[in-house]
């Protein structure tokens, strides 16, 4: 698996949980949604009762589980953690609620892939605090209504859009986290080097964070290899020699582009003459599915500007040639 993709596997989670901030004001950048957190936190304190359901979107690895945490801790409470996937039945969403203690948060990761008859549970659990619960088969099937203690939904999507309205209507507030800039990836890097027990040089802080596409959980990624070279092959000490040496040896460039994101563009740039292509052809040309190059080259290449997506196809936008050090042909947009 490639180290600027933002997802994660469960080895992965295992390694970030030490690297998780605690608490609010742990937590680093995001500035307007811990602003909005902290003031419906604390309201929902001062009255002793729990919070509105919070809804968090945006890309993966920018916090959203992280905040889920906070948001527990903040009130003294304890997290359940569950998402849409791992919810197959109606019934399995239901035995969740059931066991629910009042006031603990539910933190529903992906709640957009939530099975339709689970997702209108949820509107009757989030809005009135119960679950039907439904005895009998066929004909003689009666739902007996349960009441539930109070709690709050933490659920998280990577677009609020994805949601069906009325879902999305039962939540008080939804935070939107934006990527990162340097400035804040620097300062998770030097908190997260500080866990690990090792010192960072800022200009290795600053290396690793303009390669981690806006995203602590890439930034932290290449945070661990970099000190792993530094203990295998150098002399311990992260600094700027050491983040690139590293870097290098991982294949990831100065713009956190993989080797797959450099194919791409070679071949858009090398054989297609900057495009327009086909996303199949160009599939072909890398050696991979066209869904992969859609799903996981591709997002990060059109948010950089570096491709550009037109009716008839991929094109190389300008900043792609001079990433690939070659001269800007006069077509190339962007
Ligand atoms: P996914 O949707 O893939 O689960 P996520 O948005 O829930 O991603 P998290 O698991 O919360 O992301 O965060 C990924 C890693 O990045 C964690 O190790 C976390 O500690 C770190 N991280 C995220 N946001 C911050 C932040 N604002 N400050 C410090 N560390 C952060």
């Amino acid at each position: 698996p490639s180290l600027v993709r933002p997802g994660a596997d469960d080895l992965e989670r295992a390694a970030e949980a030490a690297l998780r901030p605690r608490r609010l004001d742990e937590f680093v950048g995001q500035r307007v949604v811990r602003d909005q957190l902290s003031l419906v936190l604390q309201a929902a304190r001062q009255r002793d009762r729990a919070p509105d359901h919070v809804l968090l979107s945006g890309p993966p690895g920018l916090g959203k589980t992280t905040l889920a945490m906070i948001i527990a801790a903040e009130l003294g409470t304890s997290l359940r953690i569950t998402s849409g996937p791992a919810i197959q039945h109606a019934g399995d969403l239901a035995a969740v609620l059931s066991s629910l203690e009042e006031g603990e948060v539910l933190f529903l990761d992906e709640i957009h892939r939530l099975a339709r008859p689970a997702e209108e549970l949820l509107y009757v659990a989030m809005e009135d605090f119960r679950v039907d619960v439904v005895v009998g088969k066929g004909a003689g099937a009666s739902a007996i209504p349960l009441a539930l203690p109070p709690f709050t939904v933490v659920g998280a999507t990577t677009r609020a859009g994805l949601l069906p309205a009325p879902l999305r209507d039962r939540f008080g507030f939804t935070g939107h986290l934006d990527f990162y800039d340097a400035g804040e990836l620097e300062q998770v890097l030097t908190r997260s080097a500080g866990l690990l027990g090792v010192v960072l040089a800022p200009e290795a802080a600053a290396e690793i964070a303009g390669r981690s596409r806006g995203t602590p959980r890439i930034a932290n990624r290449l945070l661990r290899r970099v000190r792993d070279w530094a203990e295998v092959r150098g002399d311990g000490s992260l600094d700027l020699a050491a983040a690139r040496a590293a870097l290098a040896v991982f294949e990831v460039d100065e713009r956190g582009l993989d080797r797959l994101d450099r194919s791409v563009l070679e071949a858009l740039c090398l054989r297609f003459g900057g495009g327009p292509v086909g996303l199949t052809t160009l599939a072909v040309a890398v050696g991979e599915e066209p869904e992969t190059v859609e799903t996981v080259a591709e997002p990060f290449l059109v948010r950089e500007g570096l491709v550009g997506r037109t009716p008839r196809g991929r094109v190389a936008l300008a900043p792609a040639w001079t990433h690939l050090g070659l001269p800007v042909p006069p077509s190339a947009g962007g």
